[in-house]
């Protein structure tokens, strides 16, 4: 077995990480996204190590459309929360860099003011790999700023669908940004969207926009009324604020306490963490799973010969599964 890196001893980076040393949590994190094998054994000796310190924080997903405000959001909001003495933790799930390799999310300077904050950390979106590997290093990312005491963790990703879901599936309460004057779309389109969120907050609420924002803030009010909750015992919120003036912004996180402490009290809170372990194996045992049978030299070999025989017509879809499924487990490499 390969040696490990030099300053990257999971000991001594799990020590400097408790300290909140932020030079060793980015190696660290680095360490998590690395594709590298060596490094895998590293980040995992470095989790074990550290997972009893981690999961002391507050989870908040938040997302919405490109425009709709997250990073100037992100930006008023992990700053009003610094100055009431949180440490804040950022992290980004970006669909779009997996995928194309640009990105939706990391490639503009963002969130300059509260890049400079002492209590806060933030941490561009992972890149490489498939949207379950961004997913996995997310979440293991996420541990680790736990352990360096950052109580606050907000998971940024831009509504396209499904990295929605992704993280509704890693964080304790789910907020969409809206904006103002949304009408149709509020019936149709975001419904499935809503049916995640814990709050849906209707952002740029100032200025001539003010009285619009309000108006708009009642239409979902109305609307998720009627909607099934996100999370049992908690009637989601519609809200407005303003990223610019800072007016709602404490109000959101009042909110966002009163949610904990109801959902804690009512152990809904626990119980929907204990999910979502159950189902970060299961997610994980896919993405594997997939790995080795799309990346299995027999499978390789054999999958153009029975696609071709599917489409000639020739061989029924599920014989022709069936018999990838043959040369994966006889062949073991
Ligand atoms: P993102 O793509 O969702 O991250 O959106 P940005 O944070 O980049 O914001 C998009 C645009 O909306 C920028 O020009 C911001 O200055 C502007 N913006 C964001 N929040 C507000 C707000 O509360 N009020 C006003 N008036 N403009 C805002």
């Amino acid at each position: 077995k390969k040696a490990g890196i030099p300053g990257l001893e999971p000991k001594t980076l799990a020590a400097d990480i408790l300290k909140g040393n932020r030079v060793a949590l980015a190696r660290a994190i680095t360490l998590v996204e690395s594709n590298a094998e060596r490094h895998f054994e590293q980040a995992q000796q470095l989790l074990k190590l550290l997972l009893p310190k981690a999961g002391r924080s507050i989870r908040i997903g938040i997302t919405g459309v490109p425009g709709a405000g997250k990073s100037t959001f992100i930006e008023a909001f992990g700053s009003y929360l610094c100055s009431q003495g949180h440490r804040v933790a950022v992290l980004a799930v970006d669909p779009t860099s997996s995928l194309t390799g640009g990105s939706i999310l990391g490639d503009k300077t963002r969130m300059e003011k509260l890049a400079g904050n002492p209590h806060a950390f933030i941490r561009p979106s992972p890149s490489g790999g498939k949207l379950g590997g961004v997913h996995r290093k997310t979440r293991e990312t996420m541990l680790l700023c736990e352990a360096a005491g950052f109580d606050v963790i907000l998971v940024e990703t831009v509504g396209v669908g499904q990295s929605e879901i992704l993280v509704r599936g890693m964080v304790d309460f789910f907020m969409l940004l809206a904006l103002t004057g949304a009408g149709d779309e509020l019936q149709g389109m975001k419904k499935g969207i809503m049916e995640i969120a814990d709050m849906v907050l209707i952002n740029k609420a100032d200025g001539p926009n003010e009285a619009a924002a309000r108006k708009t803030t009642e239409e979902y009010r109305r609307i998720l009324h009627f909607l099934q909750p996100s999370t049992k015992g908690w009637e989601s919120r519609a809200l407005s604020c303003s990223s610019v003036t800072g007016s709602g912004i404490s109000d959101v996180w009042n909110t966002v306490e009163e949610f904990e402490k109801v959902s804690k009290q009512s152990g809904v809170f626990a119980e929907r963490r204990r999910i979502q372990s159950r189902e970060w194996i299961h997610a994980l045992i896919s993405d594997q799973l997939e790995f080795s049978f799309y990346n299995h030299p027999e499978v390789k070999a054999l999958l153009p010969k029975v696609e071709n025989e599917v489409i000639a017509g020739t061989k029924p879809v599920a014989s022709g599964v069936e018999e990838l499924f043959q040369a994966f487990f006889k062949a073991r490499p």
